[in-house]
């Protein structure tokens, strides 16, 4: 349930009404606006009497929420949430691409796909360090070891790293070295991971589970906030569905949708939807037009040398070539100054 207080109401007003919900067993919370005071109340607020609520002095009205997620959904919070990391803002005027390949390989493939990423005027650099494969015979990635090789590259070039954690035992070691924490489609609802994560303050990277509704996803993402981080980044990157042809489908609705419903940032990972790189840069496109707040691009100097995902990975040149097309969908996209 939503109190929304007059425009007018002061601190003093809003705290009687917190402290009242308090007292009767709910979670109370001042929500900032910019263009209302509201009181954000979560718990089982069917049993609240409304007209007990009503009477507090300040109070203009009521409002149910019916969606199971709060803290992440547009009527507690309507304006856009901005995550910034190394000066790139996700939520923000424009996409932010997120580049690098898949997997952490060696100083050479690191360095060069870092020099080639701020080259691009890319912020981010993305690269796993353990991989979540679905066969233990293959790849499984470098460990702690990629990750100071990563770390250093992104050091070398002035730019942040997004990485993938499997593990809760392992975060002191990202809290440490990484900027963005990725969660992969797998972990989507490993929900002791996420109440971990709900704990710190770094940025979170929450990719949708292969599986998972939209109403599934925005839980998982309430989870993060409702411990307290709200540094939290959505990503679609596809379904399982009947469909075969492709790796997954993506699943643009999603995209538009979480537009609407949440204030959080959404970008779009076409790689892992697609599965092969031609695909890649159409699907970025459409991913942008469907609202999409940034991309997350797997890219590697060599891709068929690539120990993972090696059909999805973008050369150098088709991902500058990406770069320059979202750059020209963007511009077009912006509002434009009245022209008559
Ligand atoms: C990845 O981004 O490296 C990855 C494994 O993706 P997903 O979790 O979406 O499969
Ligand atoms: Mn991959």
């Amino acid at each position: 349930m939503l109190v929304v207080m007059d425009r007018n109401a002061g601190s003093k007003e809003i705290k009687e009404v917190v402290n009242y919900l308090v007292s009767i067993g709910y979670q109370a919370e001042e929500l900032p606006g910019k263009n209302r005071v509201a009181i954000g109340v979560m718990g089982n607020a069917r049993d609240i009497d409304r007209k007990e609520v009503a009477r507090f002095p300040g109070v203009k009205e009521l409002i149910s929420v019916t969606k199971r997620y709060k803290k992440v959904s547009r009527e507690f919070y309507p304006d856009q949430s901005v995550v910034e990391v190394n000066g790139a803002r996700f939520g923000g005027e424009e996409p932010v691409i997120i580049g690098g390949p898949c997997a952490v390989e060696s100083e050479a493939q690191i360095l060069a796909s870092a020099e080639f990423i701020a080259e691009q005027g890319g912020k981010i650099l993305r690269g796993g360090i353990q991989k979540p494969r679905t066969s233990p015979y293959d790849f499984q990635g470098m460990g702690f070891q990629g990750l100071s090789l990563m770390r250093k590259a992104a050091d070398k070039f002035g730019l942040a790293i997004c990485v993938e954690l499997l593990d809760g035992e392992d975060l002191p070691v990202f809290e440490k070295s990484v900027d963005i924490i990725q969660v992969g489609a797998r972990n989507m609802q490993n929900f002791s991971l996420l109440k971990k994560l709900s704990k710190i303050k770094h940025p979170i990277l929450l990719k949708r589970g292969n599986s998972a509704t939209v109403e599934e996803f925005l839980l998982a993402a309430e989870y993060l906030l409702d411990g307290g981080n709200d540094q939290i980044i959505l990503c679609e990157r596809g379904i399982r569905t009947f469909e075969t042809s492709t790796r997954n489908t993506l699943d643009l609705n999603s995209v538009a949708l979480i537009r609407k419903r949440s204030h959080l940032p959404i970008i779009v990972d076409p790689c892992h939807a697609a599965g092969v790189h031609d695909l890649v840069t159409p699907l970025a496109l459409a991913s942008i037009s469907a609202g999409a707040q940034g991309l997350l691009i797997e890219t590697h100097p060599n891709p068929l040398q690539a120990k993972s995902d090696a059909q999805q990975q973008l050369d150098f040149p088709a991902y500058a070539n990406l770069v320059n097309q979202v750059g020209s969908l963007s511009e077009f996209m912006q509002p434009k100054e009245n022209l008559v």
